[in-house]
């Protein structure tokens, strides 16, 4: 019934271990890289200290990772120079030592980061879920539920994951390429000079192979989108497939499907499967530059020792892989914070309507309601409510009759206050409903819906959901008035029975006959009743309009009908036709008049029995 107001979310498919990978690559877009850097940061707040302990650790670590290579260049030296054996050995116990400490500094900055991306993931998926709770039932209209389940794990799972591990290894792969550039001028700038001529290769080499992947890795992502949903269509559309014979029809299409994307898949791992080989060419290039070339400089006339190309050796190799790692890093960084993005988005969505500040709550309902001169709109050119005018007794039926979109929905909207009248008054027991608090308005209501929802969990839970502090015997007596106990105990597991959340194992009657116990035990003043469309058995709608019988009583129910013949002793009776109310009184009085409902009746007659 929704209108959708605004712009559908893009489906997210995100499978970074597919996209392709380093340097060269089209890094993702981000649209608030700076502020949802610092909302990030602002949820990291309890763990400052920690992060600016892992901040020093990765310092410690590269800097190590720099001494090491360092150090061995200086006993290899030592060695020649000296034939030395006691300070090699101490040069070499020294180095056991660094790369000890170098071990442990990396493992202590990945416990903590651990420990912070948990904490702060945690916090994020709290604030985020129980902000869900706090949305207008609009929100939930527009969005689909497994957009919503995407952000709340996808996405902050994706946080979690690169805070993990991607924030500090892009941290040390800077820091180490940086350092080791330093280090390496400060030992020979010209063997430097030689060791770089690589790069070039290597970042054109890539470029050159990401430019010819990507095309097929995004043609792959989205042919692998695009099956998913086929997938899942198909199979919840099985039965629909099966009663009109299409099997034969779905498979070939399925077929044609897996094809492009085999064939999409094919090119994009081929050309990607080159990275790896390119890079391992080049450092070995890169090797053998070094070697060569050191060689030469060493003999002529020493320009390097052999413990500087020795140096030289485990530095080339430290600094081309970061070198690589960090395009993927930076890229993983920037898909989280995208993630990030979208998650914080969905927490600045207004949180419903606050209550006007003299709104008081109300305890007990009598329930007489008047709609005086209300006007609504969802959109600002097109009314849906015009002029509505009614009263109701405390006590009675109000049945809600019309065609599909005429805006009984909307009535029982507004008077839920889900929304507010653009124009007029709706008044409760004489007071603006505006005066009324929300929460404490919908204390006092009760709604049974066609489709009412049931959680995953036992008959007994789904039946006390209408008042928690009910015990076993009222949730027995409520299923009892609702005539929902017949069928309750025949069930093998009777009230423990677990039920799915769409309901499977028990009948759409039963649903409703629960749903009717579950109202019961709410009490509540006011009824909001959406008859059900969908064919019951006769014996099950007998049931069921009798437990409605005895939930109604003595209380103000709006019934939204779709039977007429189920109406007929409703005390006033709305006719809404295109947002207006066309006719309004008892069916006695609209069949007198020979109408709009008087048509409607003896249109259904030849339909309904
Ligand atoms: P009914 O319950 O009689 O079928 P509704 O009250 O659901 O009718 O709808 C009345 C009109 O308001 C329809 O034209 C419908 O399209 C529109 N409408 C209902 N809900 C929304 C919404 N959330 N946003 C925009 N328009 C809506």
């Amino acid at each position: 019934m929704a209108d959708k107001k605004e712009e559908q979310p893009e489906r997210i498919i995100d499978h970074p271990h597919r996209r392709p990978q380093g340097i060269g690559t089209r890094p993702p877009r981000v649209d608030n890289l700076k502020e949802t850097l610092w909302k990030i940061w602002s949820y990291m707040a309890h763990e400052k200290k920690l992060f600016f302990l892992v901040i020093i650790m990765v310092i410690i670590s590269s800097v190590l990772s720099l001494l090491g290579p360092f150090l061995l260049g200086v006993s290899v030296d030592h060695v020649i120079e000296t034939q030395e054996r006691d300070t090699l050995l101490f040069l070499l116990l020294f180095l056991v030592f660094i790369y000890f400490f170098q071990s442990a500094a990396t493992w202590l900055q990945n416990f903590w980061m651990i420990h912070i991306a948990q904490n702060t993931v945690y916090s994020m998926r709290k604030k985020l879920f129980s902000h869900l709770q706090h949305l207008p039932i609009s929100f939930f209209q527009t969005y689909k539920h497994g957009e919503l389940m995407s952000r709340l794990t996808n996405d902050i799972e994706n946080v979690s994951r690169t805070l993990n591990t991607a924030v500090i290894q892009f941290a040390t792969s800077l820091l180490t390429i940086l350092g080791t550039i330093g280090m390496m001028i400060w030992l020979s700038p010209l063997l430097t000079l030689l060791t770089l001529t690589v790069v070039p290769f290597m970042y054109f080499g890539m470029k050159w192979i990401t430019n010819r992947t990507g095309p097929y890795f995004r043609e792959q992502q989205k042919e692998l989108g695009k099956m998913n949903g086929y997938v899942e269509e198909m199979f919840s559309g099985h039965t629909i497939i099966t009663m009109f014979s299409q099997e034969e029809r779905v498979i070939q299409e399925f077929k044609e499907k897996n094809e492009r994307l085999k064939k999409a898949g094919f090119w994009a791992q081929t050309y990607s499967g080159f990275i790896p080989k390119l890079m391992n060419m080049l450092n070995n290039v890169s090797f053998a530059i070094i070697v060569g070339g050191g060689g030469l400089l060493a003999l002529k006339g020493g320009m390097v020792t052999i413990g500087v190309i020795v140096t030289f050796t485990t530095y080339s190799r430290q600094f081309t892989r970061p070198l690589n790692d960090l395009a993927n890093q930076f890229n993983m960084i920037l898909s989280a914070v995208a993630g990030a993005d979208r998650v914080f988005q969905i927490m600045e969505k207004d949180i419903e309507q606050k209550d006007e500040e003299q709104a008081t709550d109300v305890n007990a309902i009598v329930g007489e309601i008047e709609f005086r001169s209300v006007y609504f709109s969802y959109e600002e050119d097109q009314i849906t409510l015009e002029d509505i005018n009614f009263h109701v007794e405390p006590g009675s039926t109000v049945a809600l009759v019309g065609p599909t979109g005429a805006g009984k929905t909307t009535i029982v909207s507004l008077l839920s206050r889900f929304y507010d009248p653009d124009k007029g008054q709706i008044l409760i027991d004489g007071k603006d409903a505006k005066q009324i608090t929300r929460k404490s308005l919908r204390d006092q209501m009760g709604v049974v819906l066609q489709d009412s929802f049931l959680f995953h969990t036992t008959i007994r839970e789904n039946i006390r959901y209408g008042n928690l502090a009910a015990t076993d015997k009222e949730v027995v007596e409520a299923a009892k008035s609702a005539n929902a106990h017949e069928f309750i105990t025949r069930l093998p597991d009777g009230y423990d029975t677990v039920l799915d959340s769409d309901g499977k194992g028990i009948s759409h009657g039963q649903r409703q006959l629960l749903s009717i116990a579950r109202a019961l035990l709410a009490n509540p003043s006011l009824l909001i009743l959406d008859e059900a469309t969908s064919s019951i058995d006769t014996i099950t709608e007998i049931k069921i309009n009798d437990g409605l019988k005895t939930l109604m009583k003595g209380r103000t129910s709006f019934v939204i009908a779709h039977r007429l013949n189920t109406i007929r002793n409703a005390d006033l009776i709305l006719v809404l036709n295109e947002g207006k109310i066309i006719e309004k009184g008892n069916h006695q009085e609209l069949m007198m008049v020979d109408g709009f409902y008087a048509d409607l009746v003896r249109s259904q007659q030849g339909n309904v029995s």
